[in-house]
């Protein structure tokens, strides 16, 4: 996975295509990313105890890791991702500008 909690990217596949967001949550397991604002579908909500609030609410759902791009943080592009280093002083780094970041 080489996209992380707090990257910002961009959709590239699917009906948000276009859209940018911050990544919300990683779920490796499944190679999906939450992005906020990112493939919401509206969910019907009844109250419980944890929510209290019913009514339909805006739910982002997972999105396939492929269909989004990393935003560049450097160059602020959408950009594959490299890889320089090894073990712990491993960064990824800009296929498009050569910065590397975390
Ligand atoms: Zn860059």
């Amino acid at each position: 996975m080489r996209i992380r909690k707090g990257d910002r990217v961009r959709v590239i596949a699917g009906k948000d295509l276009g859209k940018e967001g911050d990544v919300m949550a990683v779920l490796p397991k499944a190679n999906k990313v939450i992005v906020d604002g990112v493939n919401v579908a509206k969910k019907h909500q009844r109250a419980t105890r944890a929510t209290m609030q019913a009514g339909i609410i805006d739910k982002d759902m997972p999105i396939h890791a492929s269909n989004v791009q990393l935003v560049c943080p450097s160059c602020d592009k959408p950009t594959r991702v490299g890889y320089q280093g090894e073990g712990r002083d491993k960064v990824r780094v800009c296929r498009k500008c050569g910065k590397t970041f975390q």
